[in-house]
């Protein structure tokens, strides 16, 4: 079920927020890992700003976005709210950059050193450096974004030394699999890329893996931020 505006969705949001987080504890004591050490991103696309102030009436304060327009309208609404903490998670194209290096807390998507380049060159002064993620395309998908493992290194290297970014972790978005073999060894493959970066960079400590569908499977492999959408606010239009 959906939470719709007309519905006690305030209710539901909150009661959906509740499950995320003892879903989020339940898989971290099974791995013998500590609930804290896993961050709950509430991804909010293409939700009303409505939605995100039930999840926040209810404590929860990280908010990931994935279309750039929509995401500043919705931040520029919620502006009184200065404690919510902003991620870009969605795709970015270089006319977009700005927008981004204005609005945003952290960007979870980068993927290529043009695009690194823009945000440092747009973060305002005024503001603190903007914390990155590097998208990989662990899964090597034609049409996906995130840059090659292959060029993971080089594309840190000079994240580290753009003045106002702060590099911080990977991310991806693993293929969809019904083998859940080939899952676990998607997951394993970014906590590898993961480990490989923190022992140079000892700043680095987000591992931004697993969605709704995959949770589980993300947290045994060592996951320290889960993006859920659907699980806290319902479908979306266009999914199925
Ligand atoms: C939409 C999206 C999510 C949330 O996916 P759900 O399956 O709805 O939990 C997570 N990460 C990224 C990058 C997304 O674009």
């Amino acid at each position: 079920m959906t939470p719709q505006l007309t519905d006690n969705y305030m209710v539901t949001i909150a009661e959906r927020l509740k499950s995320a987080y003892a879903r989020i504890a339940l898989a971290a004591k099974k791995h013998h890992r500590n609930e804290h050490d896993v961050c709950l991103l509430a991804v909010s696309k293409t939700k009303p700003t409505e939605f995100i102030l039930a999840a926040y009436q209810h404590g929860h304060r990280e908010f990931g976005e994935s279309y750039v327009q929509e995401a500043v309208d919705k931040i520029t609404q919620l502006a009184n709210y200065s404690d919510i903490v902003w991620h870009f998670i969605g795709p970015i194209q270089s006319n977009k950059t700005a927008a981004v290096a204005q609005h945003f807390d952290w960007v979870q998507s980068i993927d290529r050193e043009k695009i690194a380049k823009r945000l440092n060159d747009q973060r305002p002064v005024t503001m603190h450096p903007l914390k990155a993620l590097i998208q990989v395309n662990i899964s090597l998908e034609a049409a996906k974004s995130g840059c090659h493992p292959d060029e993971l290194d080089s594309l840190a290297k000079y994240i580290q030394h753009c003045p106002n970014l702060e590099l911080r972790g990977v991310m991806a978005i693993p293929a969809k699999t019904d083998d859940p073999q080939q899952q676990i060894q998607y997951f394993e493959q970014l906590r590898a890329c993961f480990d490989r970066l923190k022992a140079q960079y000892p700043q680095i400590d987000i591992l931004s893996m697993g969605m709704s569908g995959d949770v589980e499977t993300a947290i045994a492999a060592g996951s320290t931020m889960v993006r859920i959408g659907t699980d806290i606010f319902g479908q979306r239009k266009g999914d199925n």
